[in-house]
């Protein structure tokens, strides 16, 4: 780089000033973000990151778990340019309808399991668990039962941040600010067997964690209950990835009970496990599948929920308008960077090349660190993966949260060129879905040094 380092010092004192002044950063302790200085990203290319004094990162989160074809995809910036020259935005109300939606629409509805053959398009997230709410009550109300409204879900569980995902999800930390949940929504158990499942086995443990639905269906009463939402495996939770016996159990129940299943795929979608969905992985015939992140590897914001026959037959007949969309549902210019991104990921076949040689690469890799004095657990599927930091590796023993293992587990990767995620001392990667052996080597060998000064640090407290 030709810049002369002082000049570019400035440049970042000069936007983390301006940054600690005008930006309300999400999910930020904003004190103590400006205390620290933000770490401001300039670039990207492949799974690599360079922040403004030309540090360069691997990627291992891929962003929020969303850049699954990896950053410098130069045809999905022309798929946008293009789009945004010809139709840069018209809505999908009033009786109106563009192409790229449309061919989107059928292109998601052929990569879904059999039986799902609709999409309704939204902005995020959030936005498409907001709408699976409202539509399985109207589905309900349509089918003549009314009273089914209550959504049961699951504690630790992320759907996102407006009032209805965050009242879906169940973190705490959330439903603490703005008395929520609403009402309607209630959580069991989550099937986190290192955390929580002291004295069973994960087989035992995962069957008891899956029959806390049934119990809650007959506590509410079946005629009471609107659906069940999970996702496949927790992600922002901690990718918590359930005991065997779980989905085959939760299985059991739904087929028992008239309740709609809403699967939130936001992250395990568009390949990530391997398969284009984890309904396929996980074998599971969901009702709704909440989609977004990977769907246009966040080139540019877009979510939607993939609807099943069931319900999109109850939907779409002839008995008035649904009463719920957002201006930017089906977003042209986000339609063709979907589009685009889908083409990568078959072009490229990421998702086999997942199945049969990145994850079996990455997971084995990961496996090694299970040997370090600090590593409780690795766990990992598809190209997602956990390391439980852990105090005593026998007894499971944790550290106390006033220690900061995780947080300063966080900060020694970047310290050596990587970005890896803390959930507590939880530490967390999902990497671009492109990653390469080498680079996951060099992951794996940041993550070791890490590692090491983690333990050293833990020493001297
Ligand atoms: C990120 C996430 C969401 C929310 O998506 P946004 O686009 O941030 O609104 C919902 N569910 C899951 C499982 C997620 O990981």
């Amino acid at each position: 780089m030709s810049t002369p380092l002082v000049s570019q010092q400035q440049k970042l004192d000069n936007l983390q000033a301006a940054d600690k002044q005008h930006f309300i950063h999400p999910f930020t302790d904003s004190k103590g973000l400006a205390e620290k200085g933000t770490r401001i990203i300039e670039r990207a290319e492949g799974v690599y990151l360079w922040d403004i004094m030309g540090h360069k990162l691997l990627d291992a989160m891929a962003g929020l778990w969303c850049v699954n074809v990896g950053y410098g995809r130069q045809s999905i910036v022309d798929a946008v340019a293009k789009q945004m020259q010809q139709l840069p935005f018209y809505n999908s109300f009033f009786q109106c309808s563009h192409p790229p939606a449309i061919e989107l629409a059928q292109k998601i509805a052929s990569l879904a399991p059999a039986h799902m053959n609709n999409v309704f398009f939204t902005g995020s997230g959030s936005e498409s668990n907001d709408t699976n709410l409202r539509m399985v009550r109207r589905y309900w109300d349509l089918k003549g039962k009314p009273s089914k409204k209550t959504i049961i879900s699951r504690v630790n569980a992320y759907h996102g941040s407006t009032v209805a995902g965050a009242s879906l999800g169940g973190m705490s930390g959330m439903h603490e600010q703005g008395d929520l949940p609403i009402p309607g929504v209630v959580h069991i158990a989550q099937p986190y067997w290192y955390g929580e499942g002291k004295g069973l086995t994960p087989e035992a443990f995962g069957l008891q964690t899956a029959q806390a639905l049934e119990a809650k269906i007959l506590e509410l009463g079946e005629d009471n209950v609107a659906a069940f939402i999970a996702e496949p495996f927790q992600g922002a939770g901690g990718v918590i990835i359930p005991p065997s016996t779980y989905w085959p159990e939760i299985k059991r129940i739904l087929a028992k009970y008239d309740i709609l299943f809403i699967l939130d795929e936001v992250i395990s979608g568009f390949g990530r496990t391997g398969k284009w969905f984890a309904a396929e992985y996980f074998d599971l015939q969901p009702d709704l599948i909440t989609i977004a992140k990977g769907m246009t590897s966040g080139y540019v914001p877009m979510g939607g929920v993939i609807v099943s026959d069931r319900v999109a037959d109850v939907i779409k007949q002839d008995c008035g308008e649904f009463t719920h969309g957002f201006t930017y549902s089906g977003h042209p210019v986000a339609a063709a960077a979907a589009l685009e991104n889908i083409r990568i990921i078959e072009q490229e076949q990421l998702v086999e090349r997942v199945a049969t040689d990145t994850s079996p690469y990455l997971q084995s890799a990961l496996q090694q660190l299970a040997e370090h004095p600090l590593v409780g657990e690795v766990r990992g599927i598809g190209l997602v993966a956990a390391i439980e930091l852990v105090q005593n590796k026998t007894t499971h023993q944790r550290f106390d949260s006033s220690v900061g293992a995780g947080t300063f587990c966080r900060d020694a990767c970047i310290k050596h060129g990587l970005v890896m995620r803390s959930v507590g001392d939880t530490m967390i990667i999902s990497p671009p879905l492109t990653i390469s052996h080498s680079e996951i080597d060099a992951l794996v060998a940041m993550a070791t040094q890490a590692l090491n000064d983690t333990e050293q640090f833990v020493q001297g407290k």
